[in-house]
């Protein structure tokens, strides 16, 4: 049975995060809906943008995070990342970040040195991966995953492929280690191709048109727009007449309670409260700005 198509929804107005961020939020958004999409917290798209030349990094300062992991896809343009724990970065086309917060990092997230002198297209997600309580407090970590790395599916007519971050796409399985099950992947395809495939209907699911567009489940949908699948039925099936880049997320909810705030995401509220004691009582390390 096809899995049934809930809403398409365009791009909220974008805001800045920092100064090197210019995102749509497409959830939890503005009523809230936190655990509409569990796993996935946050979604924070930076549609294509061109940044002019800069001698200046642009994007956000130290800062800390709790509770969860942050995970940045590149699309275009390059990202560095520095935290608290020791690790730093740089990602570029077709790259992920895979930063887990768990029980507390302080990080940095800018534009690369070089692509911030020369300026140019910057295309981005950032997600928001809840944690069980059971591994909130687990130790940070930190997986720089890049494009070769990820498992590839090679459609048979060779008309695109399909980059498994993680979990599994047919039997290629994914690069990235997570806590619960999850498939993530970027599907690179070109004009007139069609793919197929299966996700557990119970998955929460959702589909980004980074690039290009696509008739998904005989639904058409414009560059920008993310597709939110409801809870019934398990195939996809996407077509397209121009070239087209996807992002695929689907993952098992977490049925726990969740209290969010600011940078940190608990289970309670007196676990918030902890997490800014312990930041302020210097637990989450040193990072220089
Ligand atoms: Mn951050």
């Amino acid at each position: 049975m096809k899995k049934q198509i809930e809403k398409i929804m365009s791009p909220p107005a974008p805001h800045m995060v920092g100064d090197g961020f210019r995102v749509h939020n497409f959830f939890p958004g503005p009523h809230g809906e936190m655990t509409r999409m569990s796993p996935f917290f946050m979604m924070d798209y930076n549609s294509k943008v061109e940044f002019p030349a800069s001698e200046h990094q642009r994007g956000v300062g130290v800062h800390p995070h709790r509770g969860f992991e942050t995970v940045t896809l590149a699309y275009a343009g390059k990202v560095a990342h520095h935290d608290s724990a020791g690790n730093s970065g740089v990602i570029g086309e077709g790259d992920v970040q895979w930063m887990t917060a768990a029980s507390g990092v302080l990080h940095k997230e800018y534009h690369e040195k070089e692509f911030a002198r020369v300026g140019g297209a910057f295309h981005m997600v950032q997600l928001w991966v809840n944690l069980p309580a059971k591994n909130k407090m687990d130790p940070p970590r930190y997986q720089a995953i890049t494009r070769e790395q990820m498992g590839k599916y090679f459609l048979p007519d060779g008309k695109g492929r399909v980059d498994v971050v993680a979990g599994h796409f047919k039997e290629i399985k994914g690069a990235a280690s997570t806590f619960t099950p999850m498939h993530v992947y970027n599907l690179y395809l070109d004009a007139n191709a069609k793919i197929d495939f299966e996700l557990p209907e119970h998955y929460n699911t959702g589909i980004l048109v980074l690039e290009g567009n696509a008739t998904i489940n005989g639904e058409w949908v414009n560059q920008d727009h993310l597709t939110l699948f409801a809870n019934v039925g398990t195939e996809i099936a996407i077509e397209t007449t121009t070239a087209a880049k996807l992002l695929v997320l689907s993952g098992e909810p977490i049925q726990e309670p969740i209290v969010a705030y600011g940078p940190f995401l608990m289970n309670t509220k007196a676990e918030i409260i902890q997490a800014y004691d312990d930041v302020n009582a210097g637990k989450f390390g040193v990072l220089e700005d």
